[in-house]
This record gives structure tokens, C-alpha cells and sequence, in this order.
């Protein structure tokens, strides 16, 4: 095993499904009814029970793009 500040995930932590992934996807979140986009976040999808798993790095980009922290923001609309 090689040290890596990445998460590796070899199986699914919820089901220990050896068939999660890593991938690429836009995702879309709600907040207080609002939908929004985060593009291109990497997370790992667990394809037997639908389950997704996002990683530190992947939870900073969604927090990132969350109308939660963006409030002086959250009134314009695209
Ligand atoms: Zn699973």
C-alpha cells in the first residue's frame, strides 16, 4: 500500500461493494428548495444500492458552490 493523501476507495463503505467507481459527474443539490449545480465533482458511485460517496475534497467543492455560503449571493438568479 503507497501513501497517498487521496482517498482511495476500494469498496463501498456502506454495502462493501467491490463495484463503486470513481467518477466525474455534474451533480445537483437543494437548499431551502432552491436546485444548484456543482460541475465536475469526483466522487465514488456505488452502482448496487445507488449510493454515492464524496470525499473531503469533493464535500469542500459542493460546500463551495452551496447557496449556504454564498448568501450575499443567493439573490441573484442565473
Ligand atoms: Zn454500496
Amino acid at each position: 500500500m503507497t501513501m497517498n493523501d487521496k482517498l482511495q476507495i476500494k469498496t463501498c463503505p456502506t454495502c462493501g461493494s467491490e463495484k463503486i467507481r470513481r467518477v466525474v459527474r455534474d451533480i445537483t443539490r437543494k437548499y431551502k428548495g432552491q436546485t444548484y449545480l456543482i460541475p465536475k465533482v469526483v466522487f465514488y458511485d456505488c452502482p448496487d444500492y445507488g449510493e454515492k460517496v464524496y470525499d473531503h475534497e469533493a464535500m469542500l467543492k459542493i460546500k463551495a458552490h452551496s447557496p449556504a455560503y454564498h448568501k450575499a449571493e443567493a439573490l441573484v438568479e442565473a
